[in-house]
């Protein structure tokens, strides 16, 4: 039997890069598990890179796309949370308990059909408490004519009725099938320019673990709002804007950082 080395353990908590290398061993762990696919190590590191640039925290223009896509999902009549390797790797337990507090089923959907990938997600997932779960019969999968990849097999309960889909970590061709085939698209990318965040209703540029705990709480908050209230919040959201801003953030960083960066050498 393989012995697993839980890394976490091995890890000094006061390691300055502390939370970047716990997640960093989730997605290696996840690999070994073939949950995540090997390009998926490769996604990561982009989405690491781009984090750095962001200052690794959450800014409050994220902030207001979180809460704008929460109330998305809450007026949507079949919202889906699409579910790709990384993502059950890094954040089952919240995937499912945003699957829950927002009303939306959980759907695998895998760039990378390995055999037996789609049966590891699925336990990670059960692992992790999930019981609403679509896309874990490969045999009644439908296609979506738009896209020539292994996504554009999607469940025909779940995405191909959907109204909204929540798709973190995404690729940018099935985001733009997603919003050809006319449904609302809620992105979670680190990189602010990927054609994911550009073809998204709604781009939350941030990293997907950061995103997932403040999703939860703020949907049990807007949860006592009216339909109104949530609709009046979508309606007002600009993306382009968002994304602007979002560029126009890491440039006040990185301004910042050509002076402050060297202070730990004092
Ligand atoms: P596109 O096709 O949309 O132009 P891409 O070719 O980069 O983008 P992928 O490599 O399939 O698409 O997607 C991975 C994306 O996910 C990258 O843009 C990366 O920045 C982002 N990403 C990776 N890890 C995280 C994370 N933990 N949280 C949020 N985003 C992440």
């Amino acid at each position: 039997m393989k012995e697993k080395i839980n890394h976490d353990d091995t890890l000094p908590k006061d390691h300055p890069r502390y939370e970047s290398l716990k997640y960093r061993h989730k997605i290696i762990e996840g690999m070994k598990e073939i949950v995540v696919a090997e390009a998926g190590l490769i996604a990561h590191g982009r989405g690491e890179c781009f984090d750095y640039m962001l200052g690794e925290k959450t800014n409050e223009i994220a902030e207001k796309a979180i809460k704008v896509a929460v109330a998305l999902l809450l007026i949507s009549e079949k919202p889906i949370l699409s579910v790709n390797g990384n993502t059950a790797a890094l954040v089952p337990e919240e995937l499912v308990a945003l699957s829950n507090v927002v009303s939306a089923p959980l759907e695998i959907n895998i760039f990378y059909g390995k055999e037996g990938r789609v049966k590891a997600i699925t336990d990670a997932l059960i692992k992790a408490g999930a019981t609403n779960l679509l896309g874990t019969d490969e045999s009644k999968m439908v296609e979506i004519e738009e896209l020539s990849s292994n996504r554009r097999r999607v469940d025909p309960n779940g995405i191909k009725i959907a109204d909204t889909v929540f798709v973190p970590l995404e690729d940018g061709d099935r985001t733009e099938a997603l919003k050809k085939l006319g449904k609302k698209v809620i992105a979670v990318d680190l990189n602010p320019i990927s054609r994911t965040a550009i073809w998204a209703d709604i781009t939350i540029v941030d990293n997907i673990v950061r995103v997932l705990p403040k999703m939860i709480k703020i949907a049990g908050e807007l949860k006592n709002l009216n339909k109104e209230e949530l609709r009046k919040m979508v309606k007002d959201f600009d993306n382009k804007k968002n994304i602007q801003d979002i560029l126009e953030m890491i440039k006040e960083h990185l301004e910042k950082q050509k002076e402050g960066a060297f202070k730990i050498l004092e």
